[in-house]
């Protein structure tokens, strides 16, 4: 089978390589990809964004499947160009991609399906912003409408803040605070069937102990020690399910990954958000863990035959990611800085831990950083301390000037806790 892959960050590295890892590929492309993704697949220029480009690329390639990595090429409909001209194509259409794309959207699907979520009110006035706030009280939880790659949403005690996040933003929803844990909780969907992946929880905040600004991820592990083992059916019951029924009722068939953010309340589950694509950095340890070759289920789902699939094999081990990111992130990133290490971890650290590229180029022999998250260190090990060790064996080797990185990535639960 010859695939093509949107995108550039460590999820799009994460997928190429367990494609490249799949007998079942023949040839592998990426477009634009980063330095890492190189390795594994032949790069391609195009405009991720303009549907028509990757559609003629597609097709130049003699691609069997495309799949797309990030929201805005399926925001923008890329999945439908693709599947005009004839190609299996991973990911949803436009239409269907606003569950990520407007919050708005995704909670009157959520209220049709009778989907478990905060309470929420969107606001277009400040004054509809005053009362919205007032009604829920602090902590107050204040998202942009549109697609802000996780940046868009202000969690406050702060009642100025909280105004003035919502006051530049067009369209704002405001919610309930939801508290207890957080799992991300991916589904693959042909627009019938649903086939949940293992859950994992990421890191948002740029610092330890979940201090400083929200970031697209800092870390993440799989699997959850802490979670229930009927979680993933629960959710598979009472969101996954409805809310696919929901999107085919609709006449907008979901199809691809259908990623549910939720919090795991003292009241039940609810969800948080969705997202219509694989999660970065979830996927770096999901599909670390993930034994089925990967092209597929990911064709299955493109085709509409997911329901014919065997059930998916999965690792009794656990994994572990941590982001290295640029100076200044999540603010203006500093790049162009050489990284080095690289070969010290493909030596010493290979197989169990490995580097997935982000913001990489080449710049002649050397590997130089080209966006805010650089590097996705990954690591598999028999428990979450082993992988996690494994994972921060590996960072120590990386050498990028004025980087940052975690260093409590899947600390608590490996020692127990949530
Ligand atoms: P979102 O872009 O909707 O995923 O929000 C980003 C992050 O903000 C989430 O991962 C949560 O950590 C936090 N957040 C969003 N909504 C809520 C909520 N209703 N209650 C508590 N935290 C929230």
């Amino acid at each position: 089978m010859k695939v093509l892959v949107i995108g550039s960050g460590a999820r799009e590295h994460a997928l190429c390589r367990s494609l490249s890892l799949d007998p079942a590929v023949t040839a592998l492309h990426c477009a634009p990809g980063n330095a890492g993704i190189g390795e594994v697949a032949e790069l391609h220029q195009v405009d991720a964004l303009d549907g028509k480009a990757v559609a003629a690329l597609a097709t130049d390639l003699g691609a069997e499947l495309v799949v797309v990595g990030p929201e805005a090429p399926l925001v923008a409909g890329v999945a439908d160009a693709v599947r005009e001209a004839g190609i299996p194509c991973f990911g949803p259409s436009g239409e269907a991609a606003q569950l990520e794309g407007s919050k708005a959207f995704a909670k009157d699907v959520m209220a049709e399906a009778g989907v478990p979520t905060a309470r929420s009110y969107v606001c277009t006035t400040p004054a509809e912003v005053d009362e919205a706030l007032d009604a829920f009280g602090a902590p107050y939880v204040v998202k942009d409408d549109g697609l802000a790659a996780g940046k868009g949403v202000v969690v406050t005690g702060d009642l100025d803040q909280a105004k003035a996040h919502a006051n530049a933003c067009d369209r704002v929803v405001i919610e309930e605070f939801l508290d207890g844990p957080e799992v991300s909780l991916f589904a693959i969907t042909d627009g019938e069937t649903v086939l949940p992946l293992q859950p994992a929880q990421d890191f948002k905040r740029a610092l330890d102990g979940d201090e400083g600004p929200n970031t697209g991820g800092m870390g993440a592990y799989s699997p959850l020690p802490w979670a229930e083992p009927k979680l993933v059916d629960e959710v598979l019951q009472t969101v996954l399910q409805p809310t696919v029924d929901e999107m085919r009722r609709r006449g907008t068939p979901f199809s691809g990954l259908l990623y549910a953010g939720l919090a795991i309340t003292s009241r039940g589950v609810r969800v948080i958000e969705f997202n219509a694509r694989f999660g970065d950095p979830e996927t770096q340890v999901v599909l670390a863990r993930l034994k089925t070759p990967l092209a597929g289920v990911l064709l299955a789902a493109a085709d509409g035959t997911l329901a014919d699939l065997e059930p998916l094999r999965w690792s009794d081990d656990a994994a572990v990611t941590v982001v290295v990111a640029s100076h200044n992130y999540p603010g203006t990133p500093r790049t162009g800085d050489p990284i080095t290490g690289l070969d010290e971890v493909a030596a010493e650290d290979a197989p169990h831990a490995y580097v997935l590229h982000a913001g990489t180029e080449r710049d002649g022999d050397a590997v130089v950083s080209a966006g805010g998250r650089v590097l996705s260190v990954t690591a598999t090990g028999t428990d979450l301390s082993e992988a996690r060790e494994r994972a921060y064996t590996a960072v120590g080797r990386i050498r990028l000037d004025g980087s940052q990185h975690r260093t409590d990535i899947a600390a608590k639960a490996a020692s127990g806790s949530v």
